[in-house]
């Protein structure tokens, strides 16, 4: 399968930067901790933790530590992959468009927008973003350095100990794996929305895999059955699957044509 192929090969170039951006970070990390000049604030927000009178401009080292390289590798699979999905919807409903005068279009609009807002996703501070959890451990670790006096080297080995925590092979997965999925629900979303435009009225369900690891909210998804095309499931509150509230879902939404 096309899809399961596109997360493996994510997951292996996603392994592969984090193994960089550790390497990137203990090295750094040492003289952040030699600069004499480094004060750390209580502020709540993140961007705001550090004050840094130093050579090593602090943004910078954020940026170089994540945006290039992870979010690059996610856009452009990303990508990929809400084409494939398009195009296999597209082929589901293709009687449907061609009968409605839709144009055949992988740029479509609704899949361009969700494409720049997952840019977002990666940059923003949410629970379980990789910049939010990543700067938390390297504050923490800053503010012990401060307080225990440890060494940059002692320090640095506990850098190369947050392998398990935070460049881990099972963080690759999970990003890869629900960002390909994701991209394929949107790529299918974007085929009926195009017929919604021309009038089609659209109906979508939330389907889960039906075991036991199902999250209850998403079984009350399922139970909403069909609704409009552009109503929010009810009880997660997510417009397609997998939803915002469990970064492991494996849920789909199935569409009808009324
Ligand atoms: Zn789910």
């Amino acid at each position: 399968m096309k899809l399961k192929k596109l997360e493996v090969k994510t997951q292996a170039q996603l392994k592969k930067s984090f193994k960089k951006q550790l390497k990137f970070l203990n090295e750094n990390f040492i003289i952040l901790l030699e600069n004499p000049y480094i004060v750390l604030k209580e502020a709540e927000n993140l961007g705001k933790w550090l004050e840094v009178d130093t050579k090593i401009d602090i943004e910078n080292f954020w940026q170089a530590m994540w945006i290039y390289e992870i979010v690059n590798i996610v856009l452009k699979n990303w990508k990929a992959q809400t084409d494939r999905g398009y195009t296999a919807m597209f082929k589901i409903f293709e009687k449907d468009l061609m009968a409605l005068w839709v144009d055949f279009n992988l740029e479509n609009k609704y899949a361009v927008d969700y494409f720049e807002s997952l840019e977002t996703l990666y940059l923003s501070d949410r629970k379980w973003s990789i910049t939010a959890t990543t700067k938390a451990w390297i504050i923490s670790l800053l503010k012990t350095r401060i307080e225990t006096q440890e060494t940059p080297q002692e320090v640095s080995k506990k850098i190369q100990a947050l392998d398990k925590n935070i460049f881990a092979p099972s963080r690759a997965e999970l990003i890869a794996t629900r960002e390909i999925w994701k991209a394929n629900e949107v790529g299918w979303n974007a085929v009926v929305q195009q017929l919604r435009d021309k009038w089609a009225k659209v109906e979508k369900k939330w389907l889960t895999v039906n075991d036991d690891r199902v999250e209850p909210s998403h079984t009350q998804n399922q139970d909403d059955w069909w609704i409009d095309l552009n109503a929010r499931f009810s009880w997660t509150g997510d417009l397609i699957a997998p939803a915002n509230n469990n970064p492991r879902c494996r849920c789909t939404v199935t569409y009808n044509i009324l």
